[in-house]
């Protein structure tokens, strides 16, 4: 007898017999549950084995932007096993190590399950900013050992708003700003609180973070984010009018061709699996532009190693291929013509940019980043012949980045910019398997909604952002929604069938 199983069903069925095989070994701890065991006849193995009922909590990996779908296996007050959830858009039921370990959060003798206060004394700033070296640093720490006390919710939460009270009234009394009527008070940076907060808070969170700063009167606004993509948002949204991504993560699998600029395999491993998935089914070419010979080097068909921080000379290097040593040049083609109107790109912004590119020839830009001419050419080469303008868009080429393509001094002005710009100019941008995919830190949702993120809310561009994706996904509701700017209907949130139907070249992508 054949039996007919889903991937979906099969891993759900797995990750059922596994909790189940993991339950003995938790001995006496499951024994006491005692709850909803159900003997199974074990067919024609003979015999039979106890299986004790264990329910599945939904979660969200912390770890990396990925944010896969966990489900953990619960019986009682125990985790008794981690399977990435076969629900999943993102993950589709694996995960890598750090998600597996993912039950250690919860189940850690060393997680702090109260509010702490703290009794001892704080560092004075004076100290610390007088310390000249490193172990005079390490002397000031040292002489004030943070000491804590447990404390109730109830207390924790009245400490914390007598504090804030006490600050801004204390702020006030001394710069005569008044308290408003309506109980509010004046908004500005001067307001002594500031709001902090991560990309790990929910979306929910980072709401009501907004909302409580409007309330105390701050604009004082900041998080995780700045140090993360700030480079990567502002680069963006002067160049394309808004500051997130232009691919999904699902878009990876139909490049033609991928620069890498970090190493997915080891910070975002399970995205590397979208690329996997475009090598294996269209020959993606994999470019990795690294110093290091990392895992995702490991799987390209060329690793570069260069200068760090050198990245903006490889980025200007290609168009000045593209446009003084290609034959035609890509400005002489139909298609560029189509770009430039596309993109409002004038005779004289091109004679601009062409002016720029013009100085980064191989041999310049192999001085600046140590790479062989030779070696940048094939590279030029093979990404702008996989390019949308050249091949009539056949064809596309997808420039993937994270930390540290983010975090150069150069990386806003020169870096990601250029970056940006050479995806337009190479008709790599609003097409299936084109674009620009950056992985930031941390999962769960956007930052803090500071003004500075407002346009990234605002943009339909959020529901590509893996963290509305995955909030969207979480409520598995398979909502819709569609992206007025790169094409009505492409992106169809927490429905895995309709993938396939969104993808111009037809394809499914999963
Ligand atoms: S890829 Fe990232 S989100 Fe997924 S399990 Fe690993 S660390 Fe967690």
């Amino acid at each position: 007898m054949t039996i007919q199983l889903s991937r979906r069903k099969l891993l759900k069925l797995t990750a059922l017999a596994s909790a189940a095989l993991a339950l003995p070994a938790l001995g006496q701890g499951v024994t006491q549950i005692g709850r909803g065991r159900t003997s199974y006849a074990l067919g024609q193995i003979g015999g039979k084995t106890e299986i004790v009922a264990a329910s599945s909590v939904p979660v969200i990996c912390t770890y990396c932007s990925m944010g896969c779908s966990i489900d953990f296996y619960v019986a009682g007050n125990n985790i008794v096993w981690t399977s990435g959830s076969p629900d999943s858009y993102i993950n589709w039921g694996a995960l890598c190590p750090k998600g597996k370990a993912a039950f250690q959060l919860v189940d850690n003798e060393l997680r702090v399950l109260q509010p702490m206060i703290r009794t001892g004394p704080k560092p004075p700033p004076d100290e610390i900013l007088s310390a000249n070296t490193w172990d005079e640093l390490v002397a000031v720490v040292k002489k004030y050992p943070p000491q804590w006390r447990p404390a109730t919710w109830e207390e924790a939460l009245s400490y914390i708003a007598s504090r804030i009270s006490n600050i801004l009234n204390s702020w006030r009394a001394s710069t005569g700003q008044p308290k408003q009527k309506d109980g509010y008070y004046y908004l500005g940076a001067q307001v002594p609180i500031q709001i902090i907060g991560s990309s790990i808070l929910t979306n929910e969170e980072a709401y009501l973070s907004k909302k409580l700063a409007v309330f105390l009167g701050t604009n004082n606004m900041d998080s995780q984010y700045r140090k993360c993509h700030s480079s990567t948002v502002s680069s963006l949204a002067v160049t394309y009018g808004w500051g997130a991504e232009t691919a999904s993560i699902e878009d990876v699998a139909l490049a033609d061709v991928v620069l890498f600029f970090s190493s997915p395999a080891e910070a975002h491993p399970l995205s590397f699996n979208y690329f996997l998935k475009g090598k294996k089914e269209r020959g993606t070419i994999f470019i990795t532009f690294d110093p290091r010979y990392s895992r995702t080097a490991m799987m390209s068909d060329i690793w570069v190693p260069f200068r760090s921080g050198t990245d903006a000379a490889v980025l200007l290097y290609i168009l000045h291929y593209a446009f003084f040593e290609r034959n035609p040049p890509i400005d002489q083609l139909p298609e560029f013509q189509s770009l430039m109107s596309r993109w409002n790109i004038t005779g004289d912004d091109l004679a601009d940019l062409k002016q720029l590119v013009q100085s980064y020839t191989a041999q310049e830009v192999s001085r600046i980043t140590g790479v062989s001419p030779d070696l940048l050419r094939q590279v030029a080469s093979i990404y702008v012949e996989n390019s949308g303008v050249v091949t009539g868009h056949k064809k596309h080429g997808i420039i993937q980045w994270a930390m540290g393509f983010t975090q150069h001094t150069n990386a806003t002005i020169n870096i990601i910019r250029a970056a940006a710009i050479v995806q337009l100019l190479l008709g790599n941008v609003g097409y299936p398997g084109g674009g620009r995919t950056r992985s930031g830190a941390t999962a769960t949702s956007r930052a803090p909604p500071t003004s500075r993120d407002r346009a990234t809310r605002a943009s339909p561009a959020i529901t590509r952002c893996p963290g509305a994706r995955r909030w969207l996904g979480y409520t598995r509701t398979g909502s819709y929604r569609a992206c007025p700017t790169l094409g009505i209907g492409r992106y169809r949130i927490g429905h895995r069938k309709s993938w396939g139907a969104l993808s111009r070249r037809g394809a499914p992508l999963i």
